[in-house]
């Protein structure tokens, strides 16, 4: 099953079309994509019974963030070994963990403005938490997940690595920097959810190529080291890191523009789209 937000309602979706949940539910379950959330078990057994093929053909760049307003965000840093070993760390034992604040939330082709600095990108597996999970076991750990969408962690680099200790969360949390979407698709749509090619391109250019297959968390194990600290949410959200060829690692340093497109594919679900202007 898709899950989408399109004009701010809950829908879903098969690739072409749209079947509103409010109406297509009379009323069961309300048109804010993020109450599913409340009752995800209840809403998920309803939405398995939908053809979405049904519904109404829809403009795909209209879509919103599936999960618009997440209590909590969890980011992961260093996160494949490719990528740990560029940035010059040593795999830890605890995943790197830091926030995207909420506000940064944002959905399929948004134009965000280009604050100062050095923009990166960061292509990543963005998971969203269905049943709330506290100290849970990587064994069951799935169970636990709604579903999965593709991420943009993005990063301005200056604010990111300045002072003391790194700004890791501010620097990644400017209006627009996490792009989410298209859309959420459940874990049973996948043959092999912990085994997913992801890969960005900025202007048509391939920047990044990798397999979920080389994080050195994966999901389970995430779910298992950040609910072994904080109770995980239903609704909340995890960027689960991204994988070597970020520009802020390139020789020489590249990074975004205005003007420039970045498309952000994972297999099985699909391609998230970002444009960016000069801040105005
Ligand atoms: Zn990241």
């Amino acid at each position: 099953m898709r899950f989408a937000s399109l004009a701010g309602r809950a829908v879903i979706v098969s690739e072409s079309s749209a079947v509103d949940v409010e109406a297509a539910s009379a009323g069961r379950f309300v048109a804010d994509p993020q109450a599913a959330f409340d009752d995800w078990p209840a809403f998920a057994a309803w939405a398995s019974t939908v053809d979405a093929s049904t519904g109404t053909p829809f403009d795909p760049s209209t879509l919103g963030a599936p999960v618009p307003r997440p209590r909590q965000v969890f980011a992961i840093g260093i996160n494949f070994t490719e990528h740990a070993a560029e940035a010059g760390y040593p795999p830890e034992s605890l995943p790197v963990t830091f926030t995207k604040f909420p506000t940064c939330i944002v959905g399929q082709d948004h134009v965000v403005e280009l604050p100062p600095g050095n923009v990166d990108w960061e292509v990543e597996l963005v998971v969203a938490i269905g049943i709330g999970a506290h100290r849970v076991e990587r064994s069951t750990a799935w169970s636990h997940v709604a579903g999965l969408t593709i991420g943009q962690d993005l990063s301005e680099r200056v604010i990111q690595l300045e002072g003391a200790s790194p700004q890791f969360s501010l620097g990644k949390s400017f209006p627009g920097f996490g792009p989410t979407g298209p859309w959420l698709v459940t874990p049973d749509e996948f043959a092999s959810p912990d085994d997913l090619a992801l890969s960005t391109t900025l202007n048509g250019q391939r920047v990044q190529d990798s397999r979920t297959a080389l994080m050195i968390y994966d999901v389970p194990e995430l779910i298992a080291r950040l609910s072994a600290i904080c109770p995980l949410l239903p609704g909340d959200l995890i960027f689960s890191g991204t994988p070597a060829g970020v520009g802020n690692r390139m020789v020489p340093k590249r990074f975004i523009g205005p003007d420039d497109v970045l498309v952000s594919e994972i297999e099985g679900i699909g391609a998230l789209t970002t444009r960016f202007v000069a801040q105005r």
